[in-house]
C-alpha cells in the first residue's frame, strides 16, 4: 500500500517536473533580435566598442535569445537622433550621452556631465547609491524610454587649440566645438560654440571652421588625429569631469522581454559601464607619451585665472539650469547634495591621498 502511495507520488512528480522542462524549452526557443543605434562612429576606441561588448556579452549569456545588431552614428540614424529613434521604436535600444537630449528635456544635462562636478566614481556613487538613478528614470518615463548608465570617459583633457591661452582674453572671438553645460560656460568667455558630431571635428579644425575643440581625452583624441590640426593641448577638462554614457532601452521593447533576458541585459550594461572607464583607465596614459613624443604636442595647463572664471560662470550656468523646471530643480538639489558630502569625504581621501603620492603634482609641463 505503502510502495503504491510512493510509486503515485513519483509519477504525479516526474509529470508536473515534464510539464516544466516543457514550459522552459518553448520560453527558451523564444528568440529576440534588436537594433541598437549610437552617437559614435562604428567600432570607435572606447566609447564605441561599449557597445560592441555590449551585444557580444547579451549574445553569449542568452545562448543567442536575445542578439543585438549595434549601428553606428548615421547607419540607421543621425547620431544626434538616437533617442527619438529608440522613444519611437525605430530601434530597441540606444547607446549615447544624455547632453545630446537637452532640447528634449534641459535636465538631462546633469547625468551627462557638470562643469567643476561629479567624476565617474562619485557619479556612480550617486547614480547607482544617492537616487540619481531613479531620477534620471523618472525623466526619460515621460518618453517611453528606460535608461541604464552604460560607461564613463572619465577626467577629460581640455581641448586643443590653435593658439595658446594665457588669459581668459585670448579666448574671446575663438570658434570651438564643445557640448552641453561647459559650452554654455565657455560661451559666457566670449568663445563661439559650434556643435557636431564626433564624426566631423577633424575636419572642421583642418579647415579652420573651428579654432578650437574638445573631444574626449588622449586615447580618443590620438585616433581622431586631432594633433595634425592643433599644436596645444590643454587639461583640465573642468567642462567634463567625466562624460556618463547611456543605454537606452524602448520601454515596450523591455516589457516584451521574459525577466530572465531582462537580467541578462542589464548585468551586461552594468559590465560595460565598468569597462568602458577602465578602458581609458588604462590606454590615456600610453596615448598622452605618443602624442608628446611621437607627435609634438605642447601639453598645457589652464591658467588660473581661465580656471577661476571658468568655475565662477559654471555656479552660473548650472544654477540656471536648476531654475529652469521643477525636475532640473529636483535633480539638481540631489546632485548637488551628493557632491557637497563626497567633496568632503574625498578630500581626505582621494584627494589627500593623491597628494601625499605626488607631493610634486604635475611634473609634465613646466
Ligand atoms: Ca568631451
Amino acid at each position: 500500500m505503502q510502495i503504491k502511495r510512493l510509486a503515485s507520488a513519483v509519477a504525479m512528480a516526474t509529470g508536473a517536473a515534464g510539464l516544466m522542462t516543457l514550459a522552459a524549452t518553448a520560453q527558451a526557443q523564444e528568440t529576440f533580435e534588436w537594433k541598437m543605434v549610437t552617437s559614435w562612429p562604428k567600432n570607435f576606441p572606447g566609447v564605441g566598442q561599449g557597445p560592441e561588448r555590449l551585444a557580444e556579452l547579451v549574445d553569449k549569456m542568452s545562448d543567442g535569445r536575445l542578439t543585438i545588431e549595434v549601428y553606428g552614428a548615421g547607419q540607421l540614424v543621425p547620431g544626434f537622433e538616437v533617442f527619438d529613434a529608440v522613444a519611437e521604436g525605430t530601434a530597441e535600444m540606444g547607446h549615447s550621452a544624455s547632453y545630446y537630449w537637452k532640447g528634449k528635456a534641459p535636465a538631462a544635462q546633469f547625468f551627462a556631465a557638470v562643469p567643476f562636478g561629479m567624476n565617474a566614481q562619485e557619479m556612480n556613487a550617486w547614480l547607482q547609491y544617492g537616487g540619481g538613478m531613479e531620477l534620471w528614470n523618472e525623466l526619460y518615463d515621460q518618453f517611453g524610454v528606460e535608461v541604464m548608465v552604460a560607461g564613463a570617459s572619465g577626467v577629460q583633457m581640455g581641448g586643443w587649440y590653435n593658439k595658446e591661452i594665457n588669459s581668459v582674453a585670448d579666448l574671446d572671438g575663438l570658434k570651438m566645438r564643445m557640448p552641453g553645460l561647459g559650452g554654455e560656460v565657455m560661451d559666457r568667455m566670449g568663445v563661439a560654440i559650434v556643435n557636431m558630431p564626433g564624426g566631423e571635428i577633424f575636419t572642421s579644425l583642418q579647415s579652420g571652421a573651428i579654432d578650437a575643440t574638445e573631444w574626449i581625452g588622449p586615447y580618443n583624441d590620438l585616433a581622431f588625429g586631432l594633433y595634425q590640426a592643433a599644436d596645444y593641448y590643454y587639461y583640465p577638462g573642468w567642462h567634463e569631469p567625466t562624460v556618463m554614457f547611456e543605454a537606452i532601452v524602448n520601454d515596450e521593447a523591455m516589457a516584451s522581454l521574459p525577466d530572465d533576458l531582462q537580467a541578462i541585459l542589464r548585468t551586461a550594461v552594468a559590465d560595460v559601464n565598468q569597462s568602458v572607464l577602465d578602458e581609458y583607465t588604462a590606454r590615456n596614459n600610453d596615448a598622452l607619451q605618443t602624442l608628446i613624443n611621437e607627435h609634438d604636442v605642447q601639453l598645457k595647463r589652464f591658467p588660473d585665472d581661465v580656471l577661476a572664471e571658468a568655475q565662477a560662470l559654471s555656479e552660473d550656468v548650472v544654477s540656471e539650469l536648476a531654475a529652469s523646471d521643477p525636475m532640473a530643480r529636483k535633480i539638481y538639489d540631489s546632485y548637488r547634495a551628493f557632491q557637497d558630502k563626497v567633496e568632503s569625504y574625498h578630500a581626505i581621501s582621494e584627494q589627500a591621498f593623491y597628494n601625499a603620492r605626488n607631493p610634486e603634482g604635475d611634473t609634465t609641463t613646466e
